[in-house]
């Protein structure tokens, strides 16, 4: 009797210290914690899903994923509690990006290695430590692109130029106010017309936060009034340029040959479809998937106590701590480098 409870009890010991090394610290996986700025948008959606699908190829990792829900204070909660469960590594996409120095100093107070991902930090966060890497595209390079694609249309066709003053009568729908893609990208479109020879007129301005519906609701009030005046819509990113569009659907474009020359940045799903139908003038493809891939590898090679390089990430690494995705014009024609 006594030594089948013996049994037992020892048993169920073995049982619990299995299941405890089993996953987690211990397990000989690299754990490695990611927190995306908030679930709820359309390109971070796609760049968490080639995160995990990355991370999928691997046997030797743990990565948890976790929404910050648009909130810094929810982010940092979220930056301690991984290291509290002494993750290797953390991959961090943040809110407010001059809120990146805080969450590096925390890491960098527990030795582990920091990856931030499309919101830049600043350059001089950035040079606070030597385990601090970003993964992300340059800003003014979409920004030109985007400004290239409206130029060139113009030139094709003189009829833009609807009240014949020569100038191009825009509006612009901006992405968050302060981070680098909406400031930059705002300033370089209409930069690459102007260098093309093109005048300029900015009739309106205003943010829609990256957002489909409060680009609709923006681009109807722009709309309301000047009205045919606009002759030209430039959008950050292409979930403000497709609520653009709806606003201009509702007042009669894209029919009986009213047409209105809407860009956007990203080249999602919904924009590909949109220039297939001839809705969205062009796009530039925001690379989701060599972002997420590159930050997961930039990730899983630290989180191993290694420096990442070009050959055990597959990325190029400038200036020791940037991985720069390129970024590619996207039109009817060459719809098909973007899928
Ligand atoms: C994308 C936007 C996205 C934003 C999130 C930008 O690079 O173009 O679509 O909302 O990142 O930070
Ligand atoms: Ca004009």
């Amino acid at each position: 009797m006594m030594k089948r409870l013996v049994t037992l009890v020892l048993a169920v010991l073995l049982t619990l210290t299995f299941a405890a090394c089993s996953g987690g610290a211990g397990s000989g996986k690299v754990k490695i914690g990611c927190a995306i700025y908030k679930f709820d948008d359309t390109f971070m959606t796609s760049v968490r899903n080639h995160i995990s699908d990355t991370a999928k190829e691997k046997s030797d990792v743990e990565i948890e994923i976790v929404d910050s829900q648009n909130s810094q204070a929810t982010q940092n909660d979220k930056v301690d509690l991984f290291i509290t469960k002494k993750v290797n590594s953390l991959a961090i996409n943040p809110v407010d990006r001059t809120a990146a120095g805080v969450i590096l100093e925390k890491a960098k107070a527990k030795n582990i290695p920091i990856v931030f991902f499309n919101k830049e930090p600043l350059p001089e966060d950035m040079k606070k430590w030597d385990k601090v890497y970003y993964v992300g595209a340059r800003a003014e390079e979409s920004g030109t692109m985007s400004g290239e694609i409206l130029a060139d249309y113009w030139k094709k066709n003189p009829s833009a130029d609807k009240n014949g003053d020569g100038k191009m009568q825009y509006v612009m729908l901006k992405g968050e106010p302060g981070h680098q893609d909406a400031e930059l990208r705002t300033e370089y479109s209409v930069k690459a017309i102007q260098d093309a020879g093109i005048q300029v007129e900015k009739l309106a301005e205003d943010t829609a936060m990256w957002d489909r519906v409060k680009g609709q609701e923006k681009m109807a009030a722009f709309l309301a009034k000047h009205g045919d005046a606009i002759e030209a819509v430039i959008a950050n990113n292409d979930d403000m340029a497709l609520g653009a569009i709806e606003a201009l659907k509702a007042a009669g474009y894209f029919k009986d040959g009213k047409f209105m020359p809407v860009v956007g940045v990203d080249a999602t799903a919904p924009a590909l479809q949109a220039l297939e139908e001839g809705t969205l003038l062009g796009t530039v493809l925001n690379d989701a998937k060599n972002q997420g891939k590159a930050t997961f590898m930039l990730a899983y090679v630290l989180g191993k106590g290694e420096t990442p390089t070009k050959e055990n990430t597959g990325y190029e690494i400038t200036d020791g701590k940037y991985v720069w995705v390129p970024y590619k014009k996207i039109l009817k024609e060459n719809i098909n480098d973007a899928k």
